[in-house]
């Protein structure tokens, strides 16, 4: 192959000359590689689509010139896209073609893809946008419908408050009636017993065979609903809140000795057998309320010698877990359904059962024995077959919770934490304690709690507190006393007392020398306010100013020391903090040693002239290294200096305790940091 052929293959324009109908006259060697070949119709070797083009084409080319038409030719049936240019010459048309590269229709594909996907995305982007609208519009009206919602929401709230405070009320007149109504049984019934009683001994004569047995049954009427009543009291001080606990440590084995004693004569049947198994060597004694447990057990070891015939009451006691104790009454005796488990535990409910109909009962024993349970910190269950017999648990935690709470709260009441006001709270009720105790958690103030006066009287005599909280339900009267003592005692006088009652007695209060005053129930910010307040007058809240212009610094000081008994107020520079000096009267200032408009020694200087601050102890603190000679300058007038770096919330703290100590201010602070140990 020559290489002049060579280069004609790879030619890509073509000359041609066609007739102004388009009938191909003269074509060079490339046109007619592609098929244009003289007497060729050009029409014909176009695709469809550019027929009409071509004729225009033809047209334009004849009139004047036709530059760079796009046309697609047909060659061998594939589509080919060409330029083409023409001109009128020599009779007829002459006609350029230029075959447009593939990677140009490719490209073009491209683009024309793109543009068809772009107009697709508009096209989602447009239905998204009304989806969108669309879901707004939802929205706004959910939101308007939660709006009406939470409007009733509201009302059905004041509703469901006002329903339960009548609640409350009813279950208050109930519980009242219940137990009055008890106590208006207990008297007469008390008569009947004593009267048969005495009838029964003979004193007053001899009895027939009948009356003796008409008299005994009136005793065993009148035992059975003395139970009963007493069964309802019971419950009803349950109910009301009013069980009083007495936790204490005692060894289960004497438990149960106790409890053999007083069944020994009550075992009814000659056919069962009541057995107590002696708790393991070294089972660990409890610290809970042993009456409770007792009462509990009490009642489960009857109920089980009630419905058993024959066989045996096993009462027994292990450890499910190590802070746990639990105690099983398993009986061999008539069982209960499944369906009846959860029932016996209601009030007044009990099962169908031929012994049932023989043996007196109340239904009321579970139901006292569970809310028992409760208050033990525990809970009772039953297991049982219908004809096996059944075993009751009663699972409680070794050590009571209170007993636990009250241990970590001596415990902690023992540290006084130099840090925050020791406040004594005077209250007999451990539930009432912790709730002063979670009140003042995290303020400046600590609770020294005194379950006694004799438990008040010991703390005062190791510590001077800030405050004293006195709950006057503790023994009536002897409370009242004991605000006339505390006020009329030199060493206490000046202590502020904050006195709690149920009922209004302000005015006694008063009377007595209190110097705030509370209506049970009172709440958290209510009790740190007044606390603060009095204490502000009495020394317990301390105010430290900090004159220091960096943000950080203030900052720093203030977060130091919240959670204390002192009150952060700022300054940022000389005037400021002379003009905070005199019109706060703080008991410390914290000083920066170089000011925006001074230094420490203008603060000193300032407060030095004014009577009304210069007895406020000033701690310097710095970040700049000082001089010795500044160092000895400043310690004339002030506390202490110490640099910023080392300051830390005990460096603060110990170095305002000194201060104060030092301008013999804080009573209450000197007294507690005396006698921190022991109490
Ligand atoms: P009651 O004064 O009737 O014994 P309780 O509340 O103590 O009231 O018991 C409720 C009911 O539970 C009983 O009446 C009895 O039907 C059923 N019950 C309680 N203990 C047992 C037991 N050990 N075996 C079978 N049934 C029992």
């Amino acid at each position: 192959m020559s290489d002049a052929h060579t280069v004609q293959t790879l030619r890509r324009e073509f000359v041609l000359r066609c007739d102004p109908e388009g009938t191909i006259e003269h074509a060079d060697a490339v046109a007619e590689r592609y098929g244009l070949t003289p007497q060729a119709r050009l029409s014909d070797r176009v695709a469809v689509d550019s027929h009409t083009k071509l004729k225009d084409f033809l047209a334009r080319a004849q009139e004047k010139t036709a530059d760079r038409w796009e046309i697609t030719l047909l060659v061998e049936d594939a589509p080919m896209p060409v330029s083409v240019s023409g001109a009128a010459g020599d009779g007829g048309i002459w006609v350029v073609g230029n075959v447009l590269p593939q990677e140009f229709e490719v490209v073009m594909g491209q683009v024309r893809q793109s543009m068809a996907e772009l107009a697709d995305m508009h096209r989602t982007a447009e239905r998204q946008q009304r989806e969108l609208l669309r879901r707004n519009e939802e929205l706004s009206r959910l939101n308007r419908e939660l709006d009406d919602s939470a409007r009733g929401m509201i009302v059905l709230h004041h509703e469901v408050e006002e329903k339960s405070d009548s609640l409350r009320r009813m279950s208050e007149v109930k519980s009242r009636l219940v137990s009055n109504v008890s106590h208006e049984f207990r008297t007469p019934l008390n008569s009947i017993l004593g009267l048969t009683r005495m009838l029964l001994s003979r004193v007053d004569g001899e009895l027939n065979e009948e009356q003796e047995k008409q008299l005994q049954y009136i005793r065993r009427s009148a035992e059975s609903l003395t139970e009963l009543v007493n069964d309802v009291l019971d419950l009803s001080k349950l109910e009301a809140g009013k069980v009083a606990l007495r936790t204490g440590t005692f060894p289960v084995k004497e438990l149960f000795s106790a409890l053999r004693g007083m069944f020994k004569p009550l075992v009814p049947d000659p056919g069962v057998e009541l057995v107590f198994e002696d708790p393991p060597e070294g089972f660990p004694d409890l610290d809970t309320d042993e009456n409770k447990v007792s009462q509990v057990l009490k009642n489960l070891i009857s109920n089980a010698l009630k419905f058993t015939e024959r066989g045996q009451v096993v009462v027994r006691a292990d450890l499910p877990e190590p802070d746990k104790a639990r105690f099983r009454v398993s009986d061999t005796g008539i069982g209960i359904a499944p369906e009846d488990q959860a029932r016996i535990f209601e009030e007044f409910s009990q099962v169908e059962s031929p012994i049932q109909r023989r043996v007196k009962g109340t239904g009321l024993g579970l139901s006292l024995s569970k809310r028992l349970a409760t208050i033990l910190g525990g809970e009772l269950t039953v297991e049982s077959e219908i004809g096996r017999g059944s075993t009751f648990s009663l699972v409680l935690p070794r050590q009571h919770p209170e007993v636990r709470e009250m241990e970590r709260l001596d415990q902690e009441a023992a540290e006084l934490d130099p840090s925050r006001s020791q406040v004594l709270v005077v209250e007999d009720d451990r539930q009432t304690l912790f709730l002063y105790e979670r009140y003042l958690r995290g303020s400046g103030f600590q609770v020294i709690p005194a379950r006694s006066l004799e438990g008040a009287r010991r703390k005062l005599e190791k510590i001077k507190p800030a405050a004293v909280v006195l709950d006057i339900m503790l023994d009536g009267e002897s409370s009242w006393g004991f605000l006339r003592e505390l006020k009329s005692r030199p060493e206490t006088r000046d202590v502020p007392v904050l006195v709690v009652t149920v009922t209004n007695r302000e005015h006694k209060a008063r009377a007595l020398g209190a110097d705030e005053f509370c209506v049970k129930p009172m709440d958290r910010e209510w009790l740190i306010r007044r606390l603060e307040n009095i204490g502000r007058y009495r020394g317990a809240v301390e105010r430290v100013l900090v004159i220091d212009d960096d943000e950080v610094s203030r900052y720093l000081v203030r977060k130091m020391l919240a959670d204390t008994q002192y009150q952060v107020i700022e300054a940022e520079d000389v005037h400021d903090g002379v003009r905070m000096a005199q019109l706060e009267r703080p008991h410390v200032i914290f000083l920066d040693f170089v000011l925006p408009t001074g230094t420490a020694f203008d603060v000193l200087d300032a407060l030095k002239i004014d009577p009304r601050t210069r007895g406020i102890p000033v701690i310097i603190q710095t970040s700049k290294s000082l001089s010795d000679e500044e160092v000895a300058a400043l310690s004339k007038d002030s506390t202490s200096v110490i640099s910023k770096q080392s300051l830390s919330r005990e460096v603060a703290i110990a170095r305002i305790r000194e201060a104060l100590l030092q301008a013999g201010l804080g009573p209450a602070t000197l007294a507690t940091t005396a006698s921190a140990e022991g109490v």
